[in-house]
Order: C-alpha cells, then structure tokens, then sequence
C-alpha cells in the first residue's frame, strides 16, 4: 500500500489501536502531531487530560502551519472529532494536499488487552466508548470527503527497510542481463573536484554494474551548467572518458546525453561513437542535440547560429553518422547530406542508437524521422511529447517498438524517509521544501521504482537518471531498485 505524499494523514482509531506505532514506522517524527506528545509538552505527561485544550490548540496550529507550507501531516488523535475533521480536510482542500483517514481495524479485545498492559491504561468503560466513537466514525469518513485507508494489526510497511534491502539484493545478485537501451542509465553529471577522478570513475561504474543498471551517460559540456555547478566545477570531455569506462566494464552501456552538433563536426562524432562501439562490443550510444548554451561556445572559440540554422545542422549530423555507419564504402546522396565516400573503420559493432535530446516540435520531428530515439523531461509536459514522439515515429513508417523513447529524470533518492528529508534540506537552496521535494520526487528506492514502473505505460522504454546530489558509489548502489522498474 502506497498512501500519496505529501498528504494530510489522520489517524482514527481507539487507544491501543497501534496508531503511533503505524505512523511512527512510515514517517518522520516531525510529521506526525500527536495529541498525547502534545499533553506531555505542555502538561504533566501524554495521560494527563487536563492539558487536552491546551495540546489541541496547538495541534491545531501546527497542523495549520505544515498543510499551509504543503507539509505532509499526520494527525495522532483519536479522530472522532467530526469539527476538528472537518477543519482539517478544509485545510487539506485549501492547500491542494489529498486528504487520507487511516483506520487502525485492530479487534477490540486486542485494544483492550494492549491498554491494560499499559503503566497508567484508559478506564475500561472510557475504551468502550472510544471503541463506539470509532465506529461510528467510521461510517462517516468517506461521506465527508476523506480517502480511506484501512490497516489491520500487524500490517508490514511494504517500505520497511527489511523490504527494500531484498529489493536491492535481489537486483544485484541477478545482474539484468538486459540489451539495448532499456531500463535505468545513469547520468553523471557532477565530479569531484579532488582526487583522482579515473579511481572516482572505475567506483561509480562498478557499483551502477552491481546495482543492474543499463548504462552510464555523460553531459557534453564545455563548462559545468549552472543548473548542476559552478563555471569551475569539473566536467570531463565525454568521449576521451567513456574511452576510459570502456575497459573496466562488461555490461553498461556508455553515451553522452547529449552530445551538441555544434561541438564537432557530425562525422567526428560518427567516428568516436563507432570506436567506443567496436571497445566495448556494441555498448555505445550517441545523444545529440541542436546545443543551448551560447557562452560555453563563444568561450571556446566556436560558433553559435541561429536555433533554426542549429536545428538545420542536427538533421544533416543524423544523415551523415548513419550513412558512415552503413555498410560498405560507397558515395552517399540524401536528402541534405551528400558524401563521397563513406569509408569509417572500425565500423560499429551492432546498434549503435541515436538518442535526440529536445522537446521542441521541430527536434521530434527530426528525431522521429532520422534517430532511434528521443529525450525529453521525465514531468507531464515531456510525457505528453513522449506521446507525441511515438505519434510522429508511426507518421514516419516506422515500428514504434523499435525506438527508444527516453526520458531525463532527476530523482532525490534517500535511504529511508528521515534520509530524504534531509537531502531535501540539503539542496534546496531557497526553494520551498515541499516544492523542491515534489519537483525531484524525492522518497526511497522503492518509491522511485513504482514511479518509474509507472512511465512504462506511457510509452517510455528508458530513464536516464541523474540523482540530486549524487556524490559516491553507494548513493549509485541505492538505486538497485530502480534496476528493475521496466522490466
Ligand atoms: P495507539 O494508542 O493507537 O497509538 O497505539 P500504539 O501505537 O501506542 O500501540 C499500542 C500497543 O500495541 C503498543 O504496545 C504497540 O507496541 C502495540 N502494537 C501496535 N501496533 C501493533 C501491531 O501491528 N502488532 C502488534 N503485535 N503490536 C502492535
Ligand atoms: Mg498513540
């Protein structure tokens, strides 16, 4: 069972129902306003009831100051107030959070037996009554407006950490054996500044290879992008370092994401995707894209035209790579590239995918026509081009399921909840938490799993991931649970 997150959680359910112990395995503590934590903060402890007014009050008012901020919230009370109910749904409403009432199914005779073993128990006739308030609670909720969720005693967190470690196992030690682009490529985007970066690299690699993932993808930059770094923030030349992942790799497969047809000319390009495929076997592949960032190009010295003439010169690239890696020598006449002689040895080693980065209508269009693949964000809007792409790919004649429709997604990975959350405070900057949180999906391995598992049915076959703050091996060991998410 997976509830929505961020969420309003209320909890409903008598004393010894097992509701702190539920929310308290699932969420962090500071997400959890629990009427007895209150009683003990501001009055004698959790049983003393003359502090109940002064607890709720506050109860109110964090539960208020969370929603307001989009804060996930779960509400530990017993949940038979149907005013305080009704201001917290409103609440919800008002902060466009889906509202979720959790009732704890626990068999009276069980509450009881719990609650006598208690130090200081509830009166036996106030759990009574208690027991009647939940019941009748009950057959309110979904009338209200609530999603119900019921849980029975000894439910299993499906994200117990017991769950994801066999997850994990499970991926690595059946490596996926996967071919093709499928599945989950890991995109390196950030490097150490110190160090050796060829050790660095040869970590990351065996550790992506032990998680099961399908490949290692590189940025082609001249200068790090702001949106990953600093000016002055390492970012290696791809093809020279992919040269250097080849060898102590099996499995991966090993591309830029993407590569600007700006940077080189097309046919060197062509030249160094088709050697990296004859060094590995056939594991390489090519991202290309019409190129964005104008001061990395004045910076080095190269020119930067017009976004049309740019588009232009990312459709003649395409031609001329496929046609110096077809078969043979012979002269080549396209539609916009003419060749004398197509003659490149060594010739690459069975597919050697085009990946075309860019959602604009022009570049899937291109992308439809002339590559194997397209790339796209991971959010609606590039779903919505996935769709589009596959539309164009079948407007073009060709099979849909021979193309790779990829997307770039940018997940923030942590080990448990406790463990997101604070990558979350970490690399927000000044973003809203629960703003920051939402963009980058963040949650566990698991979460990140069924999520992508739920892209496949959009039609996407691949996801290059590029985890926030990816730093070391075991952050890439992490996402052995993502390995499988397609398949
Ligand atoms: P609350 O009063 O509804 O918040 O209930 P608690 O979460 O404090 O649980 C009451 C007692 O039941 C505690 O001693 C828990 O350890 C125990 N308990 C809670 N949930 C479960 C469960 O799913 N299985 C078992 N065996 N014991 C539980
Ligand atoms: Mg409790």
């Amino acid at each position: 069972m997976r509830l929505p997150d961020p969420a309003l959680v209320v909890l409903v359910g008598a004393s010894g129902s097992g509701k702190s112990t539920w929310a308290g395995s699932r969420y962090r503590s500071a997400e959890i306003v629990s009427s007895d934590a209150l009683r003990e903060v501001v009055g004698s402890g959790e049983h003393d009831l003359d502090a109940s007014t002064d607890a709720f009050a506050l109860l109110e008012q964090v539960v208020a100051a969370r929603l307001g901020r989009g804060l996930t919230t779960v509400v530990d009370t017993l949940g038979t107030d149907v005013s305080r109910r009704r201001g917290w749904l409103a609440a919800a409403r008002a902060a466009g959070l889906p509202a979720v009432a959790v009732v704890l199914d626990t068999p009276a005779g069980v509450c009881r037996s719990r609650n006598s073993a208690r130090d200081r128990p509830v009166p036996a006739r106030v759990l009574t009554s208690q027991l009647a308030a939940v019941a009748s609670a009950v057959d309110l909720l979904e009338g209200e407006g609530w999603h119900v969720v019921r849980v029975a005693p000894d439910d299993v967190p499906d994200d117990a950490p017991a769950a994801a470690g066999e997850a994990a196992a499970r991926a690595t030690t059946s490596p996926a054996g996967r071919t093709g682009l499928r599945g989950v490529v890991l995109q390196l985007s950030h490097f150490p500044a110190e160090g050796d970066l060829l050790t660095w690299l040869r970590d990351m690699v065996a550790a992506a290879e032990q998680a099961g993932l399908a490949g290692i993808a590189l940025m082609d930059h001249l200068v790090q992008i702001p949106q990953v770094g600093r000016a002055w923030d390492p970012i290696p030349e791809p093809w020279v370092t992919l040269g250097a992942l080849a060898a102590p790799t099996t499995r991966l497969r090993l591309g830029t994401l993407v590569t600007p047809v700006t940077f080189r000319a097309p046919g060197v390009t062509a030249k160094a995707a088709a050697t990296l495929s004859a060094l590995t076997g056939g594991r390489a592949f090519v991202g290309v894209g019409a190129g964005w960032w104008e001061r990395e190009h004045t910076a080095y010295g190269l020119g930067f035209p017009s976004a049309r003439a740019r588009l232009d010169a990312l459709e003649r690239g395409i031609e001329t790579m496929k046609a110096l890696w077809a078969p043979g020598t012979k002269p080549y006449a396209g539609r916009l590239v003419s060749l004398p002689e197509t003659t490149c040895y060594p010739r690459p080693v069975g597919e050697l995918p085009v990946v075309v980065g860019g959602g604009g209508d022009r570049t899937l269009r291109i992308a439809a026509r002339l590559g194997d693949g397209c790339n796209v964000p991971s959010d609606d809007a590039g779903l919505a081009k996935v769709a589009r792409y596959l539309e164009l790919v079948e407007e073009a004649g060709r099979d849909r399921a021979t193309v790779h429709a990829t997307v770039l997604d940018l997940p923030l990975v942590g080990r448990d909840r406790d463990d997101a959350w604070s990558r979350v405070e970490r690399h927000r900057g000044r973003v809203a938490a629960a703003t920051f949180a939402a963009r980058h999906h963040a949650g566990t391995p698991s979460e990140h799993a069924d999520r992508l598992a739920g892209l496949v049915e959009r039609g996407v076959t691949t996801a290059f991931v590029a985890p926030v703050g990816l730093a070391g091996p075991d952050d890439v060991l992490a996402l052995a649970p993502l390995a499988t998410a397609f398949g």
